[in-house]
């Protein structure tokens, strides 16, 4: 797979099939009005393909049979060991079809095809994997209560959950909620991204060849605004779980209050301090500030776009920084060598473009990138971006831009270093970066964040819980702390006469 060239990739393209009907009840179908959306590839701007547009009606369907598929006990009443077998085999059909699924994902998102093939598409399996093996492995409880009684405690599954995912990570996103939300027995919807609904669909045939029963899983695709409100609306939902922008995640908590109180797990922005001491390996720090941000393009909820800097090292780490970003300039994303693609779309471009006029106007210096590029390929192309002389108070670092943009800001002090990096309405993630162990801990466990990295950016895997604190969010995907978020605990007190 690794060894396939920009023609290879553009070959397979040419020969792909995509599956643009919803899924529902374990087969593929057409929106019930008939509407359709075009996906376009970020890449060029053309139309891939056209994708089932639902609508409530379609929502209200597509519970119905949720529902039906979880009182009947079809998976729910599955022995774990049995549902277990149906996720690891998904995972198994997910590694068979993995060129086919990062091409898709390549295409309909504009990641590099390295990373859609070397990173989503491998990490997916590896999730849902995991999941299913841990799935059978948990125990439930028997209180300590007195002799002449008994009690239980038990992780029931919620019951429906509609699961609604980004554009930037489809694929992962969709893995991270499917994998727990299914191998605890619940029914799902999941409706995703309207720019990104392909590589779900394909899976999601994938889990019925798998053996998951008809109606267990349902793959949507549709607008937020109509069919994700019905969704977090509908009082037939039992939980709902959701990634995407702070913004949206308040109103669905608002959903959930207005309708049947649904467990509600959010995973949210971040705008995520990276924070580098004098005495750290700098060579290593400067290549992972780099990657911190412009991997993914920036569009990517823990990017480390706030660089900390000691002030006794900023202009010489700085420059550093600058040389790295270099690397990261963009390119075709179905070109093996390509580190970096394209906005989403012209509108998350136009956002990137303004907050670079924003970071100029309020007094930052421009030290390398700012501009749009490739602007003959019809795609949304913009070069590595770097910020120095920013202060914390300024909209370029409080305000997640969702693009290639680094905010660089000086530090004196570790105290200094901790109050900047708290001082966001985000808690996503983080990293410190020193060689004394003293400061790196005391500074790690200071900063108000789900992750936080000593001396690497985005580490972790599944082992471990990933979600944020204060408006980052309140769920956790990933490890079995996940579990909790798509279970009830039931108490069963019996007493012997
Ligand atoms: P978004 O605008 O919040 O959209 C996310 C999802 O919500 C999409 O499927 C969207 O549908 C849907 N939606 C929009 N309005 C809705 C409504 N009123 N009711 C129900 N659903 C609605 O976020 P995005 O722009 O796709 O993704 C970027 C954001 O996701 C960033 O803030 C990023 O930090 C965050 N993110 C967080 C994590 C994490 O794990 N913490 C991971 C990845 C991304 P449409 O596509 O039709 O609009």
């Amino acid at each position: 797979m690794l060894d396939k060239t920009v023609k290879d990739w553009n070959s397979d393209a040419a020969n792909l099939e995509i599956e643009g009907r919803a899924f529902i009840n374990g087969r593929y179908e057409d929106a019930l009005a008939g509407e359709t959306r075009a996906t376009l590839n970020p890449a060029n701007g053309q139309k891939l393909t056209d994708v089932a547009n639902c609508g409530i009606e379609d929502a209200d369907h597509a519970v119905a049979v949720a529902r039906k598929a979880f009182e009947s006990g079809v998976w729910a009443s599955m022995a774990p060991a049995d549902r277990k077998m149906v996720l690891v085999r998904w995972a198994e059909l997910i590694l068979d079809h993995a060129d086919e699924i990062a091409l898709l994902e390549c295409l309909d998102v504009g990641k590099p095809i390295s990373d859609t093939s070397g990173g989503d598409v491998p990490s997916a399996a590896r999730t849902i994997r995991w999941s299913g093996e841990a799935i059978d492995k948990v125990y439930d409880q028997v209180a300590p209560v007195p002799a002449n009684c008994l009690a239980l405690v038990q992780r029931l599954p919620l019951g429906v959950i509609a699961a609604i995912v980004p554009w930037n990570f489809p694929l992962s996103t969709t893995a991270w909620k499917l994998a727990p939300s299914l191998a605890t027995g619940n029914s799902v919807i999941l409706k995703p991204a309207s720019n990104t609904p392909l590589s779900a669909l394909r899976i999601a045939g994938l889990a019925s060849e798998a053996g998951l029963p008809d109606g267990v899983l349902q793959v949507l695709p549709g607008p937020g605004g109509s069919l994700g409100r019905h969704l977090a609306l509908h009082n037939d939902i039992d939980g709902l779980t959701f990634t995407g922008s702070t913004e949206v995640g308040k109103r669905l908590m608002q959903y959930s209050g207005e309708s049947n109180l649904k467990r509600t797990f959010l995973e949210l922005g971040g705008k995520s301090p990276n924070i580098v001491f004098a005495d750290a390996n700098l060579e290593k720090a400067a290549t992972f500030a780099a990657v911190a941000v412009f991997f993914n393009g920036g569009q990517t909820c823990t990017a480390g776009t706030r660089l900390i800097v000691e002030e006794s090292i900023r202009e010489k780490f700085v420059e550093m920084v600058v040389a790295k970003s270099q690397k990261w300039m963009p390119g075709d994303p179905m070109d093996p060598a390509t580190t970096m693609g394209p906005m989403i779309d012209a509108g998350q471009l136009q956002t990137v473009a303004e907050y670079v006029d924003i970071g100029r106007e309020e007094g930052a210096s421009l030290m390398a990138g700012g501009n749009q590029v490739m602007l003959d390929s019809g795609g949304s192309y913009h070069e590595p971006t770097i910020f120095d002389g920013v202060t914390n108070n300024m909209r370029i670092a409080q305000e997640e831009i969702f693009g290639p943009v680094m905010s660089v800001i000086g530090f004196k002090d570790a105290e200094e270093a901790v109050a900047i990096a708290n001082d966001s309405i985000y808690g996503l993630a983080g990293a410190v970066w020193s060689n004394n162990i003293n400061t790196a801990h005391r500074v790690a466990a200071a900063v108000r964040v789900g992750t936080m990295g000593i001396n690497n950016y985005f580490g972790g895997d599944m082992t471990v819980p990933f979600g944020g604190f204060k408006q980052s969010g309140n769920g956790r995907d990933k490890s079995m702390h996940a579990f909790d978020d798509y279970t009830e605990l039931k108490t069963t007190w019996i007493e012997f006469d």
